[in-house]
């Protein structure tokens, strides 16, 4: 079976490598959020590009949640004491993909490529595409001013309610990523935010009306559990935003997108207003390598039940 699937960074990528324990990986394409890519020191950074990358690589760090494990942070150190930005943590191992990245862009090479070749480098089978290769920028509106996603989310500790979220750039489909969609057999939202990790994909307009005129189902899966994130904003966003974290306000966020969104044990007393989507209740934290695996059965699964 050939699975395209819509990515953010950390949940996403746990949720991609339970995938590709239950999928064959050389049939799975990730399509991945390019809403929080930032400048640091003068290079581009992925950050959910790279998330994916490095947890199918096997080479993430569990415990952090984010980066490479055995991350050291010398360069950074360095950079500090000559002046440097500080703010967005870059570890030496992770500053050695975005030097590669960084060249071949300033060289001309579309981000797509760059990330193929990363993939293959890292022994990668699956595909992992970035959405757009065309500059798409995630914005955040909060009482306290407007900021690029980033600073919001890390310089600012997400601490700012959110009041509107906006994408700038006038943005593509990335090569690949509408004939993945429409050769896929199956189409997936992973658990990550729907505001900030799959929004930005969604900005697309092409991307949207693949699925908006899907002709194979589409799950998607609720970053929730009990009606708050697992980390991050999600919740908080939700509730702002959407008036609540109930699976119904999480399945408004895809509205005509999606045919069945996986929900946890925790809410499954909470499942009106789902209309035409079809809630499966199973347990989704990914704890570990069988709950990431067990995860991706339930929502590959749907489709067949
Ligand atoms: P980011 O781009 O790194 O912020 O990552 P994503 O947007 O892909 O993922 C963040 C979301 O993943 C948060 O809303 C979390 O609640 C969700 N998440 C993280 N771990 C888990 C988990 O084990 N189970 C579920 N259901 N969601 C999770
Ligand atoms: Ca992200």
């Amino acid at each position: 079976m050939r699975v395209a699937v819509l990515s953010g960074g950390v949940g996403g990528a746990r949720f991609v490598q339970g995938l590709v324990e239950v999928v064959e990986p050389r049939n799975v394409t990730v399509i991945g959020n390019v809403g929080d890519d930032v400048e640091v020191l003068g290079l581009h950074v992925s950050p959910d590009l790279d998330s994916i990358l490095y947890a199918l690589a096997g080479l993430n760090d569990e415990e952090r949640g984010w980066g490479r494990a055995g991350e050291t942070w010398r360069a950074l150190e360095s950079a500090g004491d000559f002046g440097g930005e500080t703010w967005f943590q870059l570890g030496d191992l992770d500053l050695g993909l975005h030097l590669v990245r960084t060249q071949a862009l300033r060289a001309g090479a579309p981000l797509s490529t760059v990330t193929t070749g990363l993939a293959r480098a890292l022994g990668i089978k699956t595909h992992v595409l970035p959405a757009t290769d065309d500059r798409l920028r995630t914005w955040i509106e909060t009482p306290a001013g407007e900021f690029p996603f980033q600073e919001w989310f890390v310089a600012r500790g997400h601490r700012d309610e959110v009041d509107a979220v906006r994408f700038e750039g006038e943005a593509t489909a990335a090569p690949g990523v509408l004939d993945a969609l429409a050769e896929a057999e199956l189409l997936l939202v992973a658990p990550s935010n729907p505001y900030v990790s799959i929004g930005p994909i969604l900005a697309v307009d092409t991307i949207r009306e693949a699925l908006a005129t899907r002709r194979v189902p589409a799950v998607a899966v609720s970053p929730l559990i009990g009606g708050r994130a697992v980390r991050g904003p999600a919740d908080r966003m939700l509730q702002r935003l959407a008036g609540g974290t109930s699976p119904a306000q999480v399945a408004a966020r895809y509205p005509g997108l999606i045919d069945a969104l996986v929900v946890d044990e925790a809410d499954a007393d909470d499942l009106d207003g789902l209309g035409d989507v079809r809630p499966i209740v199973t347990r989704t934290l990914m704890a570990d390598a069988e709950a990431r695996k067990r995860l991706a059965e339930a929502a590959v699964g749907a489709v067949v039940a």
